[in-house]
């Protein structure tokens, strides 16, 4: 048990696995599939045997379209170069279409932060995915995210108004103060906002209700 103890977390769960697999002589594509699902996050290893084994139960076509999806995730879809959301096309159907608001970027952490913005209706502008926030203590700098393509998009544009919808989180806030400064620097001199009330500290706007993420957006002061 010393030897257990002294693994992490992640080792001794591979280590319990391998154990399974050798006492109960898991057939090896089961294994295999257990193993995949437990490196997404929030799957442990019993979800993960869960859901593997559940999965033996489907119609193998079910199976086919199942795989053929997440093949295709990524093969199929590409960063827009305007914006940085996964899209189809380039640009994505949000930067083409000439009824959206130009002068007007939203700024976001996530993909689906712009889901949840577009359920409200409200938002006629356009977004900016920065695909994550500064995190010093997992080192992710402003670096790693896509901040420079956004200030090169504002620099010598007519974007008349920046509104930072990071999370109301830590890392969020830290990347609103540091977009601030830098589209400062860059002598770009859009408005710039940041959400109102309405969003709770700590809370991810991807789970935020449509009535709250309308409030936020209405309630939004000068950052
Ligand atoms: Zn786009």
């Amino acid at each position: 048990m010393d030897f257990l103890a002294g693994l992490s977390r992640i080792s001794q769960t591979n280590f319990i696995f391998l154990i399974e697999w050798y006492v109960m002589k898991i057939a090896r594509p089961i294994a295999a599939l257990i193993e995949s699902f437990q490196k997404l996050p929030g799957i442990g290893p019993k979800s993960a045997q869960r859901l593997t084994y559940y999965l033996l139960h489907v119609p193998q076509t079910q199976l086919d379209d199942f795989a053929e999806s997440i093949s295709r995730l990524k093969k199929d879809t590409v960063l827009c170069s305007v914006c940085k959301n996964v899209s189809e096309t380039d640009p994505c159907p949000i930067c083409s279409d000439p009824s959206r608001d130009k002068t007007q970027i939203m700024v976001v952490e996530e993909p689906l932060d712009i889901l949840a913005f577009e359920k409200t209706g409200r938002f006629k502008g356009v977004y900016h995915v920065l695909h994550g926030a500064i995190n010093p203590l997992e080192n992710i700098g402003p670096d790693e995210i896509y901040i420079d393509p956004l200030i090169d998009r504002v620099k010598g544009s007519k974007v008349k108004e920046i509104i930072i919808a990071t999370n109301p989180t830590m890392e969020g806030e830290a990347t609103a103060m540091y977009l601030k400064k830098q589209l400062t620097a860059a002598n770009s001199h859009p408005r710039v906002t940041r959400l109102g009330m309405g969003i709770p500290t700590g809370a991810d706007l991807e789970y935020a209700d449509e009535v709250t993420l309308t409030q936020a957006l209405e309630g939004r002061r000068e950052l």
